[in-house]
């Protein structure tokens, strides 16, 4: 029988959302104009539309004319990969006789790797670094990490070289390049995205998309591409390794062809009305868990953007409903919110306003909340279930396996139960809602609940 479950595409304005219930084996994002279908599916560009990727494979597209259509970027992890390490042997330019010394190739590809990491979080991304350390981490031990963690793309940035000498101006080859696995259609579409921005702002030779069997691209599972951002035995391109504009300007021209090919809005560094205000002496709200004090029935706002603009609402919280982790203070349109982590890992904003929302260990200025000692350790539910499809009532477990877990209790036929999301569990066709009971976390059964958004 399966189960029955609803997706509720929202659009407003410019932002599109998936859906509060993150079923882990459905994804919806934004379809990408360069995305194979689009034409067949789409009767005219115009048309803005979704696409839903269910586990089988199987995908649903939607459209509707009208506003542009943006994924939300927290929903993708990127991998960033700076090729080398800083002692690898002959990864370096040749002797520079204006700076007195050679540059190491790893010199370029951390930094630009680093400005990559901060754009790409700005714009909401989450990001892994395949090498974090200076040494020469092996291409499997990278592509493995990548693997592993579920990465949606990833980016190995290098400088490349031909014969190590510097030949005189005019003689060197020169220009940058992107490279990619034979025939990988995804690649190709991540490495056009790129490439569009690349051949921006320094004038450097593009030297195109190249198919090439190279290690990073070829055991990643998803879409990555290696970028050559010059020459190293090329003087000229060399200097510009240790160019920091040089540098935030590959990085910047990066990060904007991995929103265009996620279908996510660029953050430009000087926008995004949130500015970070400096922890004063008593920024002890960070990493603390926040939670709403506002008893309104409608709950309380939070967004995927520093703003309280409501194009970028992402939920509500109810009551003593809150999220575990705050990451900063941010000062926006004359206010002040919180930039806060949910136990998923992705990032929102809330008013940091003490009318409405307590932090944890601090008193609360506004209305009067006891401390809940049965509060869901930092739980958002995000619906609530039904409970149906069973005789008296379902039974609540502490893990989403029916085989194993322990009964925390039962709940009746016709009740409902707040629910913070859904995961595929062991052995039940139908997967388990994650719920909260008495203060923690708990699950029932997929078939037996009806799902309704807050
Ligand atoms: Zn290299």
């Amino acid at each position: 029988m399966g189960w029955c479950f609803y997706i509720y595409v929202v659009w407003s304005d410019k932002q599109f959302y998936r859906d509060a219930v993150e079923l882990p084996w459905l994804s919806i994002r934004a379809i990408p104009p360069s995305h194979p279908k689009r034409k067949e599916l789409l009767p005219s560009s115009s048309f803005i539309d979704a696409a839903v990727t269910f586990c089988t494979g199987y995908e649903y597209f939607t459209s509707r004319r009208g506003d542009r259509l943006m994924a939300k970027a927290s929903d993708y992890l990127i991998a960033l990969d700076d090729g080398h390490g800083l002692g690898t042997a002959g990864k370096r330019t040749p002797y520079i006789p204006s700076l007195g010394r050679q540059i190491r190739e790893n010199e370029f590809n951390e930094k630009v790797t680093l400005f990559l990491k901060a754009e790409l979080e700005r714009c909401g991304f989450r990001t892994l670094l395949t090498a974090p350390t200076d040494g020469d981490t092996p291409l499997k031990d990278r592509t493995d990490l990548a693997n592993s963690m579920g990465a949606d793309a990833l980016i190995s940035n290098h400088f490349n070289a031909f014969d190590g000498k510097f030949d005189g101006p005019g003689k060197d080859p020169e220009g940058h390049s992107l490279h990619i696995y034979f025939n990988d259609v995804n690649d190709r579409r991540l490495a056009e995205s790129i490439a569009k921005y690349l051949k921006q702002g320094t004038k450097q030779v593009y030297r195109g998309i190249i198919e090439q069997n190279l290690h990073m691209t070829r055991e990643f599972k998803k879409a990555a591409v290696l970028v050559e951002n010059g020459f190293m035995d090329n003087e000229k391109e060399a200097l510009l390794m240790i160019n920091e504009d040089f540098q935030r300007e590959a990085a910047k021209e990066q990060a904007r062809g991995v929103c265009d090919f996620f279908g996510v809005a660029y953050v430009d560094a000087g926008s995004g009305g949130g500015v970070v205000v400096p922890p004063p002496e008593s920024a002890d709200y960070i990493g603390k868990r926040v939670e709403s004090i506002y008893r309104g029935a409608e709950g309380l706002d939070f967004y995927s953007r520093p703003t309280f603009n409501d194009a970028y609402r992402a939920g509500t919280l109810k009551y003593q409903y809150g999220f575990p982790t705050i990451l900063r203070k941010l000062r926006v349109e004359g206010a002040y919110m919180y930039e806060v982590k949910n136990s998923r890992g992705h990032v929102y904003y809330v008013t940091a306003a003490p009318k409405f929302v307590r932090v944890e260990g601090q008193s609360s200025g506004g209305s009067s909340s006891q401390p809940n000692p049965g509060s869901s350790s930092g739980a958002v539910a995000i619906g609530e279930i039904r409970i149906m499809g069973v005789a008296n009532a379902a039974i609540i477990q502490d893990r989403p396996d029916r085989l194993t877990s322990k009964d925390l209790g039962t709940i009746a036929r016709g009740r409902t139960i707040p629910v913070t999301g859904s995961v595929r569990g062991k052995n039940s066709s139908s997967g388990y809602w994650e719920v909260i009971y008495k203060g923690r976390r708990a699950y029932i059964t997929g078939e037996y609940g009806s799902y309704k958004a807050y």
